[in-house]
């Protein structure tokens, strides 16, 4: 397990930067987090380490973005989900044999669709600013 202390929005970003460009095809990266918690600015920054040009948004109402980087990255929104059949009917087993970085928010509505390799990282409101970044699975 690891844990950082972020004080802003841009370190949110940058741990996501770092963790992404350890990551090989195939990998999947289950997040938690109330509203607000910087699950989005770390998929941001997960996008940078992954050379993803385009900008990151929140998928909300679209369920998956798809970018195009060195390597792609599927970006889910899980928050108007009620169970992870609903993520099978939108082609979750294709996306993970896609050779692309799969990062889900909202895993908490998912959780059964995620395979036992997962990266589990919670993000947690310490503060206005401050964020406490856990990260395990996947051999951490
Ligand atoms: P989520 O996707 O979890 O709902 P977002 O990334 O969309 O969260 O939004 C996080 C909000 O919290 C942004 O308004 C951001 O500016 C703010 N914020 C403040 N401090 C931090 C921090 N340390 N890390 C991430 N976001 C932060
Ligand atoms: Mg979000």
């Amino acid at each position: 397990m690891r844990i950082y202390e972020s004080a802003s929005p841009e370190e949110t970003e940058r741990v996501g930067e770092a963790l992404a460009r350890h990551l090989s095809p195939g990998a999947v990266v289950a997040l938690y987090g109330d509203l607000g918690a910087g699950k989005t600015a770390f998929v941001r920054g997960m996008g940078r380490g992954l050379g993803v040009k385009d900008a990151v948004t929140s998928p909300t109402f679209n369920i998956v973005h798809e970018y195009r980087g060195k390597v792609p990255l599927f970006h889910f929104d899980m928050y108007r989900l009620s169970g992870a059949s609903e993520l099978y009917d939108i082609g979750w087993d294709d996306y993970l044999s896609a050779g692309g970085v799969c990062v889900v928010e909202w895993t908490e509505n998912v959780e059964e669709a995620m395979p036992p390799f997962a990266l589990h990282v919670k993000i947690a409101k310490t503060g206005p600013d401050r964020r406490r970044i856990t990260v395990e699975g996947g051999g951490l």
